[in-house]
Parts: structure tokens; C-alpha cells; sequence
């Protein structure tokens, strides 16, 4: 066992790195591989793949990894290991397909909310509203959506010219 195995959780678990040390994971490619160790061989249990999977991940995000440099072991040049006697297109396909469906999510989380173009305005602000309209200071158009600092400038430089005009 090498000396970085710093801590043993049990069996199905060693955190054999520290992501700012060098350890000893792949022979000849230790000096820029990031490693994840999972012990067994080839067949893993539930936690162990969800582990894998979680800290994978989180390392490609801090590592900017894309998902065609997750290998396997044996995937390494010049090594002559059956490990992790899994096949590692079946893990990257894996990996892919969680990060998409969480980038999908990502996307669709922020909703905008529908504004109507021809939208009554609030009943306690109608009045006014409707007075700017025919004052020509705002076109009464979507109402309820927020206003732009420039549209907000505009209108203010509207009102300010019929202000003047009026005196
Ligand atoms: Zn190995």
C-alpha cells in the first residue's frame, strides 16, 4: 500500500489523493493525472459507483476534464493491467449522459414569466397608466414587464419635455 493511502474508510472506500499532491495512481503518469480509486475489481456496488460518479464529476468541473480524458487504468500508455476491469466506454457513456441531463436542467430552470403585449394595466395604477399613454409618454404596451434603465430615461425625458412645453 503506498504511503498516500492516507485514510481507510473500510472496504469499499480508500481517499488514497489529495487533489494538490501527486499520488501514486498510474505508473509513468502519475505527474498530471488526477486518480480516483475504487477497490474491487470490475464489479462494484451501488455506493461505490455513485461515489465514483460524484467525485468524478466534481473533479472534471474543477479540472476542466472533459469526459474523452476520463481512462481507466489500463486505458494508460504502457500499462499492462487488466484494472478496473470494467469497460471504461460504458463508464464515460454514463458520465456523459448525467452531465447532459444536468445541463438540460440548468437550462430550463430560469423561467421568464409571459408578459402580454396588450396586457391591462393594474387596476389601482390604470388611471395614470393610461393618462401616460395618452400623454405619449409610454405606448402602454406590456404593461407588467419591468422596464429598461434606457426606456426608463426615455420616458422620464418625455415627461420632462411636456413638463417644459406646458409652462
Ligand atoms: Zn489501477
Amino acid at each position: 500500500m503506498p504511503s498516500n493511502f492516507t485514510q481507510d474508510y473500510g472496504l469499499d472506500f480508500q481517499l488514497c489523493y489529495d487533489p494538490e499532491e501527486i499520488t501514486n495512481g498510474v505508473g509513468n503518469h502519475n505527474s498530471y493525472t488526477y486518480h480516483i480509486c475504487v477497490v474491487g475489481n470490475g464489479s462494484f456496488t451501488a455506493a461505490q459507483e455513485e461515489a465514483f460518479e460524484e467525485r468524478c464529476k466534481l473533479a472534471m468541473k474543477r479540472l476542466n476534464i472533459p469526459v474523452e480524458r476520463v481512462l481507466g487504468h489500463k486505458e494508460f500508455k504502457g500499462a499492462s493491467t487488466s484494472c478496473p476491469g470494467i469497460d471504461m466506454n460504458l463508464v464515460r457513456n454514463r458520465l456523459k449522459k448525467s452531465l447532459n441531463e444536468v445541463k438540460t436542467a440548468q437550462k430550463e430552470e430560469p423561467k421568464m414569466p409571459e408578459y402580454k403585449k396588450d396586457a391591462a394595466p393594474s387596476k389601482s395604477l390604470a388611471k395614470e397608466f393610461n393618462a401616460t399613454v395618452e400623454l405619449k409618454i409610454t405606448d402602454g404596451t406590456y404593461p407588467q414587464r419591468p422596464v429598461m434603465r434606457e426606456e426608463a430615461a426615455v420616458m422620464a425625458y418625455r415627461a420632462y419635455e411636456k413638463a417644459m412645453n406646458n409652462k
